[in-house]
């Protein structure tokens, strides 16, 4: 069957965002079989704990979704934004952090859930802050993560799949806000 997507036209091997053509990288099977996986990872490793899920809004909405229904532990989510890239296909220059309750955070084992790891400019800083709020301990879950470019030295502790440097779209990221309804992956057909 066709996906209907109100901001793009796509079939099974490729899509058009913002008069872009992406091809598709990892399907809808691929992507729910994965993150079912590290539900059952996080389940395990913290049975004992009441972790607290920290999702990077916009991109992280769908594998905060699924990863949550595929827990088999008790899961409290929160909600952090960053400044994203805007309309460009390059990293913005400043990453703040808003929209969050200060006092969540003290004490509990933060699980900080993110779309994609690129320089990983954007997860160091979240981290940092978030630290600043006394929690007890803070994991890394990302659905994506391009270690060709990663030039952090935090450690990524839960990773749904390592992709080339390509730009991608879908799955809740988006290109220029268009795309992130899109149930697969697809990356910028250059
Ligand atoms: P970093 O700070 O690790 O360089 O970049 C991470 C952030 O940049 C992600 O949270 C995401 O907002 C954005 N980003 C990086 N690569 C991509 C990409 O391929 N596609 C989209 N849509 N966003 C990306």
């Amino acid at each position: 069957m066709l996906h209907s997507n109100a901001d793009s036209h796509s079939d099974e091997a490729s899509t058009i965002v913002n008069g872009r053509t992406f091809r598709r990288l990892i399907g809808r099977d691929e992507i729910s079989r994965r993150v079912a996986q590290l539900g059952k990872l996080i389940s395990q490793d913290y049975c004992d704990k009441q972790p607290l899920f920290v999702a990077v809004l916009k991109g992280s909405l769908m594998f905060a979704a699924d990863l949550a229904r595929s827990l088999t532990i008790p899961c409290e989510l929160e909600f952090v934004r960053a400044s994203s890239y805007g309309n460009s296909m390059t990293a913005g220059a400043r990453i703040k952090l808003r929209d969050f309750r200060k006092n969540a955070f003290e004490g509990r084992d933060i699980i900080l859930v993110e779309d994609i790891v690129d320089s990983g400019r954007t997860i160091s800083s979240i981290s940092q802050r978030l630290n600043g709020y006394s929690p007890n301990s803070i994991r890394i879950a990302t659905f994506l993560f391009k270690p060709e470019v990663y030039r952090a030295d935090l450690a990524l502790d839960y990773v749904g799949f390592e992709i080339p440097v390509k730009f991608v779209v879908g799955y809740g990221m988006d290109f220029a806000e268009q795309g992130r309804g899109l149930p697969d992956v697809y990356a910028l057909d250059r």
